[in-house]
């Protein structure tokens, strides 16, 4: 396993930011850390990083103990923090530097790295005069610069413009081919676009482990609808696929199918058979959007 988190609980005071929480990522996977504000994702990130210690649990990167060998663990490790701690008034070529002479990386990974998150046309310039996007290209590369296999990524698309969104997930993806990488969000889309799995906490505590593959919403189809009459809810036995009928209003009814099929077609033939009338109908296909929702209510 890359990535192995064994029951760690983490306490600020009496608060309790992580209570027992458990998961892993093989290798290569690219993981969605989805959960609200205060969820706890960056403590848990920082606890990954060696940044801070759990009060109690096991933490495992690449098999090293990030507690008991955190310089080792580190080796492995690239973390881009929420808040991208860059020096503003350096070059992007000079931080890059001043990083690799810390983390005592030979300085030819300097330019490979450049090139790795399209940084070439801009590595001339200082830090601030580039866009949030370009800043956030220039941690990455930070965080590269010494060849981790495993990738911490806290909220890296926070605050960037739709363009600069499309394109730093695009290089989060193509760097998801060959490094494990963790990146927490609060936006499902993101995790659609960029994820092999999703992992959403709450509270300290996690509410899904799931692959993405199994949380397929096009195996499900809500379809609400208003009829002009009342109905017994045995009626509804005649659709096909039908998994409940909920009654949501006067009338007013939210049929789910197990189906990938549009059943729209056949909630009208269903009605004309019953000498029905629809008032208003519309498909409320779940997506993951919703299906976060819910979970996290
Ligand atoms: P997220 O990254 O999901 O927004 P955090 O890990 O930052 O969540 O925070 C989890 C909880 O721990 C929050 O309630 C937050 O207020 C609290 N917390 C985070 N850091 C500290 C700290 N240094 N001292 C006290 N409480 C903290």
């Amino acid at each position: 396993m890359s990535i192995q988190v064994t029951s760690v609980s983490k306490l600020y005071k009496e608060q309790k930011a992580l209570d027992a929480i458990s998961f892993s990522a093989k290798k290569g996977e690219v993981i969605g850390f989805l959960g609200p504000n205060g969820a706890g994702k960056s403590t848990m990130m920082k606890i990954l990083t060696g940044f801070i210690s759990p009060n109690s649990g096991d933490v495992l990167v690449d098999d090293i103990d990030v507690m008991q060998n955190p310089i080792e663990a580190q080796k492995t490790i690239g973390y881009l923090p929420e808040h991208n701690p860059l020096y503003a008034e350096m070059y992007v070529r000079e931080y890059l530097q001043f990083r690799a002479q810390i983390f005592k990386v030979d300085k030819k990974q300097i330019e490979n790295c450049i090139e790795r998150v399209g940084l070439t046309a801009e590595a001339h310039k200082k830090i601030n005069q580039l866009s949030k996007g370009y800043q956030q290209r220039v941690g990455i590369a930070a965080a590269i610069l010494h060849n981790p296999s495993v990738l911490i990524l806290d909220e890296p698309t926070t605050g960037l413009d739709p363009n600069q969104l499309v394109e730093i997930r695009a290089l989060i993806k193509s760097l998801g081919q060959e490094k494990t990488i963790l990146l927490s969000t609060h936006i499902m889309q993101e995790v659609e676009a960029v994820c092999d799995k999703v992992i959403i906490i709450k509270k300290g505590k996690i509410l899904l482990d799931e692959q993405l593959s199994n949380l397929n919403p096009k195996k499900q189809q809500t379809i609400e609808v208003a009829f002009n009459s009342l109905i017994d809810e045995g009626v509804f036995q005649q659709l096909q696929d039908l998994k409940s009928a909920k009654n949501i209003g006067e009338n007013i009814w939210q049929l789910t199918f197990t189906s990938e099929d549009d059943k729209r077609p056949k909630v009208f033939d269903f009605a004309q058979q019953n000498n029905l009338q629809i008032l208003e109908l519309s498909a409320k296909n779940k997506n993951l959007e919703m299906l976060f929702r819910e979970i996290t209510a």
